[in-house]
């Protein structure tokens, strides 16, 4: 069984659906419960909305990252892209768990700030996410 971590690209392994849903993101990952007849469950952030997911529903995206720029394999574009995607990601991860645990402990207008925030974030992360998508399906790098 596949395992994902936290910032893990991934693809559906259903091929209808993977062309038009994209690469998504591994944003958490809940651990089975127990024995591990009960696999572990993952929340994937896709550019149309997060889903919950078994990983025998997913399929690492592997990016092959060769960082020899006389390789015909970099793409020096996709890296570009792909750290600023990475960036984005971790913005929005440390926004979300940030907003998490400040609701109920902080008053009601700095809570909307935050929010307002993540949600810039998120805005961003999926800009950064739909050009990575956008290059890689055009370049096939
Ligand atoms: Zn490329």
């Amino acid at each position: 069984m596949p395992v994902f971590k936290v910032g893990s690209p991934v693809f559906l392994t259903n091929t209808a659906l993977r062309k038009s849903v994209g690469i998504g993101t591994v944003l958490r990952v809940i651990p089975s419960e127990g024995d591990s007849s009960d696999p572990a469950l993952y929340d994937v952030d896709f550019a149309s909305g997060l889903r919950r997911l078994h990983a025998s529903e997913l399929r690492a995206a592997l990016f092959i990252v060769k960082t020899d720029p006389f390789s015909i394999l970099y793409c020096g574009e996709k890296e570009r892209l792909r750290t600023a995607h990475l960036n984005a990601l971790d913005i929005y991860v440390t926004g979300v768990t940030t907003m998490a645990e400040a609701v109920g402990v902080i008053a009601h207008s700095e809570f909307d700030l935050v929010k307002r925030n993540v949600d810039v974030a998120k805005q961003y992360l999926e800009e950064t996410r739909e050009r990575l998508n956008t290059h890689i399906f055009t370049h096939g790098c």
